[in-house]
């Protein structure tokens, strides 16, 4: 069976709607192909198409760029790149930690953060990241052109508010982590075998002035539900709270009693992950908090 007829690579945003629109829901974007040719192939969530159409030659969708304290990625950028910017393991520490473990560097170099994000998966090492990063998306949905808040593109497991075969996403735009600011990510997998991350975890933290107490924290870890979420109550505990390993040794097994994954088939049991909140937590914060204690950040765990 040909799983599609024609393939096209529109060089700007209006190109690539404007063909959407002539294939009236019969064509379908594709960025990497990483995630979309192997449903494919095992014929998951995947009809024949009249055609895809290849975002990754649109210019505009291949930028990272900084404009005063906000970092804006474009939809068709890399993990690769993501991991090579300076400016985001500057700014966001934990992108460049999640994106540096997605697959191998075979896939780092074609899979896209904007792919990491349609696809939709509550578990996306990208996602996690850009969760913490509380970053926003810029979508073409239903027509309108517009900026959402992360987790509002997803719907369910593999189901996204993108509509296949008419919206697109753009990119992404976030806040860089300021004076006293930091961030980290940290995921358990199974170290053989086909790459199935068990669990991960990205943490943003903001200390106060003398960097004794926390002031604001973001915690994204996944998978616990159906879709990314942040785990407010987890943060709550922290927030006032001496930023010392005693708060961090507390919280992380109270984040064990408030958050359920559940048990994967493939992956791990759901008391194993439950215990694997707390170690991740425990070294995510630890890491993110000495970061914005001393003002640097090294990206931890990527690979090359
Ligand atoms: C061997 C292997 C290992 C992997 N390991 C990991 C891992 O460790 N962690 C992880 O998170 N993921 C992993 N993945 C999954 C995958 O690589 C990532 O999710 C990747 O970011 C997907 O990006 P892509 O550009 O390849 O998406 P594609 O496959 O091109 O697209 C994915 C979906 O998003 C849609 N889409 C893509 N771009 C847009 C856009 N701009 N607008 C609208 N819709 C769009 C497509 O239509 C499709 O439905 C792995 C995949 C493979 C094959």
């Amino acid at each position: 069976m040909k799983l599609w007829n024609h393939y096209h690579t529109p060089q700007t945003v209006d190109e690539a709607l404007r063909l959407l629109n002539d294939y009236a829901g019969r064509g379908r974007v594709v960025a990497g192909g990483t995630d979309l040719l192997v449903d494919a192939r095992a014929e998951i969530t995947f009809e024949p198409h009249e055609a895809l159409i290849d975002i990754t030659h649109i210019p505009d969708l291949l930028h990272i760029r900084q404009e005063n304290d906000t970092i804006f990625i474009g939809a068709g950028v890399t993990h690769t790149n993501i991991v090579k910017s300076q400016s985001i393991a500057d700014g966001a520490t934990c992108l460049v930690e999640s994106c540096g473990v997605v697959g191998g560097p075979q896939v780092r170099n074609v899979a896209t953060l904007g792919g990491n994000v349609a696809h939709a998966l509550p578990a996306g090492d990208g996602t996690t990241s850009l969760v913490a990063l509380d970053a926003e998306v810029e979508v073409i949905h239903d027509g309108q052109r517009k900026w959402l808040p992360v987790c509002d593109v997803f719907l369910g497991p593999g189901r996204s508010l993108l509509q296949i075969g008419r919206d697109l996403l753009l990119g992404f735009r976030f806040k860089q982590a300021s004076k006293g600011e930091s961030t980290a990510f940290k995921r358990i997998m199974r170290p053989q075998g086909v790459a199935l991350p068990i669990m991960g975890c990205a943490v943003w933290v903001k200390l106060d002035p003398i960097s004794a107490h926390f002031e604001a924290v973001r915690i994204s870890i996944a998978p616990v539900g159906p879709k990314p979420a942040r785990a407010t109550e987890v943060e709550n505990e922290l927030v006032g709270k001496p930023a010392n390993s005693d708060t961090i040794e507390s919280v992380a097994a109270f984040a064990q009693t408030v958050l359920h994954p559940r048990t994967s088939k493939y992956r791990a049991t759901e008391d194993y992950r439950s215990e694997m909140i707390s170690v991740l937590l425990r070294r995510t914060l630890t890491l993110a908090t000495e970061r914005a204690r001393t003002g640097t950040a090294v990206p931890e765990g990527v690979g090359v």
